[in-house]
């Protein structure tokens, strides 16, 4: 029998797949007994990402998992926006990813600034990828510009990408392997990449690293013994060390539990001047002495992410 820790790289049902990250072995697991996660919805007790302990019999059995250890964080799916019921995506994510194209689909900012807001929410820190700008650089090079302006204004990094140019791979790729463990015991850096679909998230994958194809995906479906299910995560092991979790469209993440005034928190430029506002709480719209409405007077925060704030301000008091 062999006992022992490893990371989860693949939830399918309730078949998993875990590696001893660092090392990638992935083998087949289940779970042992009931692990529920108190008051919950979640229909995954166990996500990808998530550190196991487990124990496995000698032989060809799959293993057991026997506890799961502390989350850092985790991201969530809604099935719809109402619904309690809910998906875990990602455990213990050190970076997102969200690509996004200006065009080809034509992107809407609030759409982006919603899903950082929900980022910020799950105390997963972003970085934008500025996807298939070869298609629109001709023709939009304002619009570029103004996108770098508003989100590094911000406090985002944002990485520009063309897989049919090449250009930003390499950047991309360095970035994602940044924490790439030296040693085998140093915490190895789990990235998510999320998206709307036709973003090029697959065709990123596959820049990073040819022998990757996400569409088919990497790891034998055979270790999942046939079953069908609806919800499928994996993580990717990239020839530099970096681990991937490719998330399906993020349509679905919906604003948590969010009151009015938790909103403005997950604006940075706007936490960074909120402290001086005259009135705390401040909501920022109608107070006297806002200091995040003197920011928006002298361009320091952007008119377009203030109008996203508004918008999620008079959402949310809908769904309330
Ligand atoms: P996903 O749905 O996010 O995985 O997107 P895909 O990787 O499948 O890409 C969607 C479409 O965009 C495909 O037709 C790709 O060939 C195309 N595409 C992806 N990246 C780029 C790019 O950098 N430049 C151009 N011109 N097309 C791209
Ligand atoms: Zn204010």
């Amino acid at each position: 029998m062999t006992q022992g820790t490893a990371t989860v790289v693949k939830n399918a049902g309730s078949h998993y797949l875990l590696s001893e990250i660092p090392l990638w072995n992935p083998f087949p697991a289940l779970l042992r007994g009931k692990i529920r996660l108190k008051g919950s919805k979640i229909t995954n007790p166990v996500a990808v990402g998530d550190v196991v302990d487990f124990i496995r019999e000698d032989g060809d059995g799959p293993a057991a998992i026997t506890a799961i250890h502390p989350r850092r964080n985790y991201v969530i799916r809604r099935s719809t926006n109402l619904s309690r019921q809910a998906h875990i995506i990602a455990a213990n994510v050190d970076m997102a990813y969200i690509v996004v194209s200006l065009f080809f689909p034509e992107l809407k900012l609030p759409f982006l600034d919603r899903i950082l807001v929900t980022c910020g929410m799950y105390g997963v820190p972003v970085t934008i990828v500025l996807s298939k700008v070869d298609l629109y650089r001709d023709f939009a090079a304002q619009q570029i510009n103004n996108f770098h302006r508003i989100y590094e204004g911000a406090g985002y990094r944002v990485i520009e990408t063309s897989t049919r140019t090449g250009e930003g791979i390499d950047v991309l790729r360095s970035d994602l392997a940044a924490g790439a463990p030296a040693l085998p015991d140093s915490a190895p850096r789990i990235s998510l990449l999320s998206g709307e679909s036709g973003v090029g998230k697959s065709s990123l994958i596959k820049a990073i690293d040819p022998a990757l194809d996400p569409k088919v995906g990497m790891i034998s479906e055979a270790h999942l013994q046939g079953k069908h299910t609806t919800s499928l995560y994996e993580m990717y092991h990239t020839r530099d060390g970096a681990f991937i979790v490719d998330s399906p469209g993020i349509r679905g993440f919906g604003l948590v539990d969010a009151g009015k005034e938790e909103i403005a928190k997950y604006f940075p430029e706007m936490l960074r001047v909120a402290d001086s506002c005259r009135f705390v709480p401040c909501t920022h719209t109608h107070e006297p002495g806002c200091a995040v409405k003197a920011a928006l007077e002298d361009g320091s925060i952007s008119p377009e992410r203030y109008n996203s704030y508004l918008g999620m301000l008079e959402e949310d008091g809908k769904f309330r």
